[in-house]
């Protein structure tokens, strides 16, 4: 892979990038701050979530927890809560995590080395790179998917970019195009670029600042490079859930790690749910005898209209029973509340979907 090799011709490429980033960067509320901290959470917010996705939650976020102390001193029942439908909850885990070692370990601020960054829970090398070189310029390349894609096209670099080799060769010469002088605005010119203009599918190379270096261009291979992944075949799951409701109108949620708890409900409040295979209703009402004690001969469990919910490769679908009861049960790690104020509690969106369906019955 042949990029700009000489020092002069980098030093063009670089003016032709860092010009174009600075007149047509997006007005983004963490590209305001040079604050560590919130170059963090914007990063941890960003991953595998869109950019309008994560606004009003970035937002909601730095308001409730302006600095790593306050966000290191809050319940982590408090940082779900807010993390509330964003997904992957695993990441506001580690936020949190990682921001009480800041305050014990780090004197309130984000370390400054990549050893000390990458021992934080949920800071990975491209992460600790983005923080790094944009709040402290400490001279570190990033590499994601989109400036792999920048970087394969501009060095006409064909095959899986994700295999290891590859990876490496891009990481390398990530590194060895970046401008030191200012290297976070070189990261987040590059991510820029992939994102606006060098876009997946129909890059709009007119509008490209380095078109003339990119040889995928010219050898008119921009729609084939990079090669497209193999897809994870689709895994279809039904998972049938429980809103139980008594004549007060209030129900029952649970924190219970449960088999699929991880990718759907994430540890989080939910409805009493089971993975169901052929009879639903059998089943669910099998799993509230099992885990709630509810005798399943007289349970009446109304079947609500089914949602769809996509997690990665997973389609799930959710299959709602309304179970009216005359006392609801309790047990460890349950609890009860009014149906509509399920959602002020930490909980996924699948469980948001629920809840609706049962609100709206
Ligand atoms: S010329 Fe086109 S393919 Fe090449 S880097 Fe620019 S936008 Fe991407």
């Amino acid at each position: 892979m042949k990029l700009p090799s000489t020092p002069r011709a980098r030093a063009d490429f670089q003016r032709r990038l860092l010009g174009w980033y600075g007149t047509h960067r997006r007005a983004l509320p963490w590209r305001a701050s040079r604050d560590p901290y919130a170059i963090w959470v914007a990063e941890i917010m960003l991953q595998q979530t869109r950019i309008a996705a994560v606004l009003p939650y970035y937002h909601r976020f730095l308001k409730s927890f302006p600095t790593v102390a306050a966000l290191a001193r809050a319940r982590e029942s408090q940082v779900l809560r807010l993390w509330s439908g964003l997904g992957y909850y695993s990441r506001a885990r580690n936020l949190h995590r990682a921001a009480r070692q800041i305050l014990t370990r780090h004197d309130e601020q984000f370390p400054r080395t990549l050893e000390a960054a990458l021992a934080l829970p949920g800071v990975g090398r491209y992460t600790a790179a983005a923080i790094l070189s944009i709040a402290y310029d400490v001279p570190l390349a990033v590499l994601d998917g989109n400036v792999a894609r920048v970087l394969a096209r501009l060095g006409a670099l064909r095959g899986d970019l994700r295999a290891p080799r590859r990876w490496r060769h891009l990481t390398e010469t990530a590194q060895r195009l970046l401008a030191c002088e200012a290297p976070g605005d070189w990261n987040e010119a590059l991510m820029e670029l992939g994102e606006t203009v060098c876009t997946p599918q129909t890059p709009r190379c007119a509008a490209c600042p380095v078109a003339r270096s990119c040889r995928a261009r010219a050898a008119k291979l921009t729609n084939s490079i990079p090669a497209p992944r193999r897809k994870r075949a689709v895994v279809r799951v039904r998972i049938a859930a429980a809103i139980l409701l008594d004549p007060s109108g209030r129900t029952l949620v649970r924190r219970d790690p449960g088999a699929h708890d991880d990718v759907l409900f994430s540890r989080l409040w939910q409805f009493p749910a089971v993975a169901v295979a052929r009879h639903p209703k059998k089943e669910l009402a099998a799993h509230l005898r099992a885990t709630l004690g509810l005798r399943s001969t007289s349970l009446t469990l109304e079947a609500l209209p089914t949602a769809r919910h996509g997690v990665t490769f997973r389609h799930i679908t959710l299959l709602p029973y309304l179970v009216r009861l005359p006392r609801l049960p309790r047990r460890a790690r349950t609890r009860l509340l009014p149906l509509n104020r399920v959602t002020q509690l930490a909980v996924s969106s699948a469980t948001r979907k629920l809840a609706a369906a049962a609100l709206h019955s």
